[in-house]
């Protein structure tokens, strides 16, 4: 075996059969662009105040993240959740510009660490979104090869910070939740991990903060996913 049994923050590396990934703040930079657009919005602040807005477009953002996956979570629990999924494919931010390629900015050196991390283990995409604007965007990026486990907000039952999503993952490869790796931006990954009894890594490539993540219970907190590889002792 030419596998190290540690990796970094203490991962039991013999325990990881499949890798889990968020999409939004983990595999691409969504989050910047919503920033970009919100701060936009702020100009007539900025010009009474003749202030910066960015931080304040940042920290508006960040809370919207959040009551996103409220209402998702809340459809779940009240049986709406495809209805609600229709109204958000109809006005997904993802569906207008879906043709351009460089619509999607993805993590600096993730290609680089997918293709390592695919040539040891299944990946998996885990996402709170649809499936039509989930899969659209593993086409037009080209990561489609990497991840032949998908699974949008309609793939089961509830969605994190549920550890459905987790468990269909191990259900299609014949593992145990346990086996699984979580990695994801914020504590909606983190508690999903958790709660399927999977380990878990935080990014500080989106929206969590390293407190947070921490507080939740992440086994490893990792600048971003290009950092993955080392500390999964792969290079
Ligand atoms: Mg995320």
């Amino acid at each position: 075996m030419n596998k190290k049994t540690n990796g970094a923050g203490g991962l039991d590396l013999t325990r990881i059969k499949a890798i889990c990934f968020d999409v939004d703040g983990t595999l691409r930079k969504t989050d910047e662009q919503y920033i970009g657009r919100v701060n936009i919005l702020l100009a007539p602040l900025r010009w009474i105040t003749r202030r910066d807005t960015a931080a304040l477009a940042r920290s508006i953002v960040a809370r919207f993240e959040d009551p996103v996956n409220i209402l998702f979570m809340l459809a779940d629990r009240f049986r709406i959740d495809a209805p609600l999924h229709k109204l958000v494919e109809i006005a997904n931010p993802w569906k207008k510009r879906k043709a351009k390629p460089d619509y999607y900015q993805l993590i600096p050196g993730l290609l680089e660490a997918l293709k390592l991390l695919a040539a040891h283990y299944p990946l998996a995409v885990i996402s709170v979104r649809g499936r039509e604007g989930t899969q659209n965007f593993l086409k037009v990026t080209g990561l489609e090869k990497y991840f032949p486990y998908v699974v949008s907000g309609q793939t089961a039952k509830r969605t994190k910070p549920f550890p459905d999503q987790i468990f269909w993952v191990a259900e299609q490869l014949h593992i145990s939740p346990a086996e699984c790796l979580i990695i994801g931006d914020t504590t909606i990954d983190i508690k999903a991990g958790k709660a399927a009894g999977a380990q878990t890594v935080g990014v500080l490539s989106g929206f969590g903060r390293q407190g947070e993540l921490q507080a939740r219970g992440a086994d490893l907190i990792l600048p971003s996913v290009s950092d993955l590889p080392a500390a999964l002792g792969l290079t």
